[in-house]
């Protein structure tokens, strides 16, 4: 695991942020806004269910959960959703994310049970649902950003990947982690050789170089 050390949560983070279709339009110097304001949000919303159960929490709140093979209906390889109408509320998880990251973590010698990449997965949705809940959308608690300007004229948008920022910094701390569940994700890029060692560590380098 040493050889990725490089990839620090701040790190982690920063590359979760560059996928959002606005990155580009952040000004530099507030880029480390959106990593710290995301991480800490996610983390204080886990603090009120530390020590508790997952799976109680949402018995408590009548959720329930399913577990699907796969989502290909929408061909996209989503880890989890949820559906949430009045009296329908549902954490979807998918059965082949789950199989996918256990895999690389036997691979990486990960001492982690199935059971726990599921409560990953459970944890992450699980905030998702909170967002929806309390209508308190992370993208929406934090700065907008202006994306187009003439004179006087501004349209302004916020940023949505911070959701997933916030997602898994709260699936981290309420599960007591050890490492970032986004991790795992690059994790299984490696071992598909999707990307090289070098060429993470060199894209990881640069980023942190340009914004951290
Ligand atoms: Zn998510």
């Amino acid at each position: 695991m040493k050889e990725l050390e490089f990839l620090s949560d701040e790190v982690l983070s920063l590359m979760e942020l560059r996928e959002d279709v606005l990155f580009n339009k952040i000004p530099k110097e507030d880029v480390k806004y959106y990593i710290d304001e995301a991480n800490r949000i996610g983390k204080s919303s886990a603090e009120v269910f530390k020590n508790s159960n997952l799976e109680e929490i949402l018995k408590a709140k009548c959720i329930d959960v399913i577990i699907k093979e796969s989502c290909e209906v929408r061909k996209l390889s989503l880890r989890g959703e949820i559906i949430f109408e009045d009296d329908n509320k549902k954490i979807i998880i998918y059965k082949d994310s789950i199989d996918q990251i256990y895999e690389v973590l036997k691979e990486y010698n990960f001492s982690l049970e199935e059971q726990d990449v599921y409560n990953m997965h459970l944890a992450h949705e699980f905030y998702h649902y909170l967002e929806y809940k309390n209508k308190a959308y992370t993208n929406d608690m934090l700065n907008k950003i202006t994306v187009f300007s003439i004179g006087p004229l501004k349209r302004k948008a916020t940023i949505l990947k911070t959701r997933e920022l916030a997602a898994h910094s709260f699936c981290k701390s309420i599960l007591g982690l050890e490492f970032h569940p986004k991790l795992f994700d690059y994790m299984y890029l490696l071992k598909n050789n999707t990307i090289s060692l070098e060429e993470l560590k060199s894209y990881a380098e640069n980023l942190s170089k340009e914004y951290l």
